[in-house]
Order: C-alpha cells, then sequence, then structure tokens
C-alpha cells in the first residue's frame, strides 16, 4: 500500500545564481565553466536587452540572434542553428521567457553546447527538462535531461520593466505550476514544501507588483516564487489544469499565460474534492478559505482576466475542448468526466464562480 510518506526524490543537476545584477555574474560564471564564447538569444522585442548582455561580455560574446518566437518552431531552430554554427560560439545564452528558453533549449539539444538561461518573465521553464516544439502546425513536447539549462541567473533588475498585465498572468501562470505540483501523482515532501512557498511568495507579491511595479522586494519575492514553481514543474507530473491549458492553447491559439490564468480556479475546483490535503496547502499559502476561490479572487483584485471569451475563445470551441480534454487520457485526482469538464470550460468561459 501507498503511505504518504513513500516517496520518490530526485534532484536536478544546474547551478542558479539569484540576486539584483546577478546577470553581471555571466562572464565570470562563463570562465567558472570554461566557456569562451556566447551567442545570445532573445526575441526582436528583446533585442536590445540582448544587445546590451553581448556588449557586457565584449570579446566573451559571438554575437545575437534574435529569432526566438512562440511555441519554438522547429524552422526557426534551424535557422538559428545556422547562426550558431557561423558564430563559432561555445554556449548560448537565452534571454527572457518561455519562448526564449525554449529556443536555447532547442538549440543546446542539437549542438551539445552548454545553455544559459537568464529569465525574464515567471514562466519558469528555465528549470524543466522539457521543451515544446512546433512543426507542421503540430506541437510536440519532450522531456530529456540534456535540456536543463546548465546555468541559470536569475537577476530581479530585468523583470522591473516586465508589463504589470504581462507580470500577473505569468505570475499567476506560475502558481498554476505549484498548485497542480501538490496533487501530483509522484509528489514529494519537498516538492510539496516548494509548491506551498512559491504561492505564498507570488500570491504575496503580486498585488504590491500590480500597484507598484519597480518596487524591488516584491518583484524579488515573485522572482523566487516563478524560480520555485519553475522546479515543481519540472520535477513532478501536472494534470488537468496544463492538459486543458495546453488543448485550449494549440486548438484556439489562445495566449499562453493568460489561458493559464483563466483556467486555474476552474481546475482547482474541479479536483477540490478530491485533492483535500493539496487544497489545504493553497488555503494556508493563500490566507483564504477556499483554494478555487481564492485564486479566482486573487486574479480578479490583480485586473487579470476571468473568463475564456476575454481572451478569445470562440464559445462554439466548448464542446471540441471538452472532447479532446478527454480523448488523450492522462493521470487525474478526480477521473475525467467529458460532462463536468464540459460545465468547467462553459463556466470558464463565461467567467462564472468556479465550483
Ligand atoms: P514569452 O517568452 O512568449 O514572452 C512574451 C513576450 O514578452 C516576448 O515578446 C518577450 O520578449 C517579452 N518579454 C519577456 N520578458 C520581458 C520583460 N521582462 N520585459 C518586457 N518584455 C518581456 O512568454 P512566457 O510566458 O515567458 O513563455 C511562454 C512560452 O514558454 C510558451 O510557449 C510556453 O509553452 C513556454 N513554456 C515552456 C515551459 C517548459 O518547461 N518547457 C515552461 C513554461 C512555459
Amino acid at each position: 500500500m501507498l503511505t504518504t510518506r513513500e516517496f520518490i526524490y530526485e534532484t536536478r543537476p544546474g547551478r542558479v545564481v539569484f540576486g539584483a545584477g546577478s546577470c553581471n555574474k555571466l562572464s565570470e560564471e562563463m570562465k567558472l565553466r570554461g566557456l569562451g564564447r556566447a551567442l545570445v538569444l532573445s526575441t526582436k522585442q528583446q533585442a536590445d536587452i540582448a544587445n546590451r548582455i553581448s556588449g557586457m561580455l565584449g570579446p566573451m560574446s559571438a554575437g545575437t540572434c534574435d529569432l526566438a518566437t512562440m511555441h519554438t518552431p522547429v524552422e526557426i531552430t534551424e535557422k538559428a542553428l545556422v547562426i550558431l554554427r557561423d558564430s563559432g560560439a561555445d554556449c548560448l545564452v537565452s534571454i527572457g521567457g518561455g519562448s526564449t528558453i525554449g529556443l536555447g533549449k532547442a538549440l543546446s539539444l542539437r549542438s551539445d553546447l552548454p545553455h544559459i538561461a537568464i529569465p525574464t518573465t515567471y514562466a519558469g521553464s528555465e528549470m524543466t527538462p522539457i521543451l515544446g516544439e512546433t512543426e507542421n502546425a503540430l506541437k510536440t513536447t519532450r522531456r530529456d535531461p540534456a535540456i536543463l539549462p546548465t546555468l541559470v541567473l536569475y537577476d530581479v533588475d530585468l523583470t522591473i520593466g516586465l508589463p504589470v498585465a504581462m507580470s500577473v498572468t505569468s505570475g499567476i501562470n506560475a502558481i498554476a505550476h505549484a498548485v497542480e505540483a501538490l496533487y501530483a501523482p509522484d509528489r514529494n515532501p519537498v516538492v510539496s514544501l516548494m509548491a506551498e512557498e512559491a504561492i505564498a511568495s507570488l500570491a504575496h507579491a503580486l498585488p504590491v507588483v500590480a500597484e507598484k511595479p519597480a518596487d524591488l522586494p516584491a518583484r524579488e519575492n515573485c522572482q523566487y516564487g516563478a524560480w520555485l514553481a519553475g522546479i515543481c514543474l519540472g520535477s513532478v507530473s501536472m494534470a488537468i489544469h496544463h492538459k486543458l491549458c495546453h488543448t485550449l492553447g494549440g486548438t484556439f491559439n489562445l495566449p499562453h499565460a493568460e489561458t493559464h490564468t483563466v483556467i486555474l480556479p476552474y481546475a482547482t475546483a474541479y479536483v477540490a474534492e478530491f485533492a483535500p490535503d493539496a487544497m489545504a496547502a493553497i488555503e494556508r499559502a493563500l490566507g483564504s478559505e477556499n483554494a478555487a476561490s481564492g485564486l479566482r479572487d486573487l486574479a480578479k483584485s490583480l485586473g487579470a482576466p476571468l473568463s475564456l471569451a476575454q481572451i478569445g475563445m470562440p464559445e462554439d470551441g466548448i464542446e471540441k475542448a471538452a472532447d479532446l480534454a478527454v480523448k488523450n487520457a492522462y493521470w487525474n485526482p478526480r477521473p475525467l468526466e467529458r460532462e463536468a469538464i464540459r460545465d468547467l470550460l462553459n463556466r470558464a468561459y463565461h467567467g462564472a464562480p468556479p465550483i
């Protein structure tokens, strides 16, 4: 019989340097590993930061590549691979959110070069051995220890400019990793501690960031929570919340962090009765009497989108999404019941209270 004290705990290799100004330690950290020249990756929108980092590296920069884009399309990776080979770099530095870190992972996997990630959102990809890629409109996800970046520099200064709306949805995206880690079938006491701390840290700091985006301690607490939540995502299995967001995002091209933000209270309500210990931990972390409505109240107080309608889901997509949600079976604390999932989606579409 599986007792609550029976678990497997595996640490992930990789070094984390956390703290204001830590991106200034990049060349020192590269030297520690015997690395000579880095190709600095970003999106077009963050090309200026990539140029700044590249300038800071001086002769240790092999140039920049600002091709990173949403969903890590394989054709973009292949273009970037040519730039990488021509650059003579012996390592990759990705600076940005999950999209840029995704390109760093895809290139590192294909070239065997070490990957240093400098995250500027709260999505958590930098702490996971997971890579999602798209080819011919199909998204595939793979998990391989080689995908995990070798070094992560968390520099709060780089998050100050993250717009409030993105900070809020990205922060709730991080909370979602922690929420699902609390009822994962392969959960363990260490990851559960991290998950509760992640939720508490983000839930307390996000309202401050929403009021004062340049508040350094609050930004630091968000990044700290995001780091912990990223470890949760990389360590244990996710369930209905992540699967629904994946389906909705892929089928209706909905924005990643916003979809997580809308779905989280409803997915939490769906599993609540089947995961009482997880709910108790979420309630402690939020200081709320009900996990699902506490999560919705948090999103509401932060001015986040509250319905799928608001973020571009077509109403006639509910039935299709419900069909897809039960098509590929996966573990969930509560069995996947099509009608109940349809009801969940219908409530989420209209932004009705989660029950
Ligand atoms: P993103 O990386 O797509 O970034 C969105 C936009 O915001 C980009 O233009 C980016 O350049 C910009 N941006 C990022 N940080 C900024 C900052 N500080 N200031 C101003 N602009 C900034 O968004 P995301 O939510 O971080 O990542 C989403 C993607 O990452 C999705 O494709 C998702 O599937 C993937 N993801 C993967 C994992 C994993 O483990 N593999 C985990 C989480 C997310």
